[in-house]
């Protein structure tokens, strides 16, 4: 997609720190960091949100969950971590290319909203 941050992320057209790259997916650092460990995993293919994942396939989209585990083992997350996709302007979503944020590396709130 032309003018998607993240596609052109994933095209090397603008600058990222990479954690995790396979055929389905890509993952990145992100650039302002909530939590000690706060990584981005993005599919290859453009998708806006979650709200748009009947336009994927099963294999891109399990592609997706196995990179959060593989990730959270590689960033040694074995005390645990948190999962999300804010999806829509409710859930303050900023960036129109689905994603799912990893957070750890310290003890997160209870609260999740
Ligand atoms: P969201 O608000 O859920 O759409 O999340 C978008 C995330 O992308 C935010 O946490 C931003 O900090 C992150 N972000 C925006 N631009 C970049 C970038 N160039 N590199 C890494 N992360 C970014």
């Amino acid at each position: 997609m032309k003018d998607c941050l993240f596609c052109k992320i994933i095209a090397g057209e603008i600058p990222s720190t990479k954690v995790y790259e396979d055929e389905y997916v890509y993952a990145f650092r992100d650039i302002q960091p909530q939590a000690p460990i706060h990584i981005l995993v993005i599919p290859k293919k453009h998708l806006a949100s979650l709200n748009a994942v009947s336009d994927a396939s099963d294999t891109e989209l399990a592609a997706c969950l196995r990179a959060v585990s593989r990730i959270a083992a590689q960033e040694k997350l074995e005390n645990g971590y948190r999962v999300i996709s804010n999806c829509g302007p409710d859930a303050c979503q900023s960036v129109q290319h689905l994603h799912f944020h990893i957070l750890g590396g310290r003890q997160l709130s209870e609260q999740m909203a």
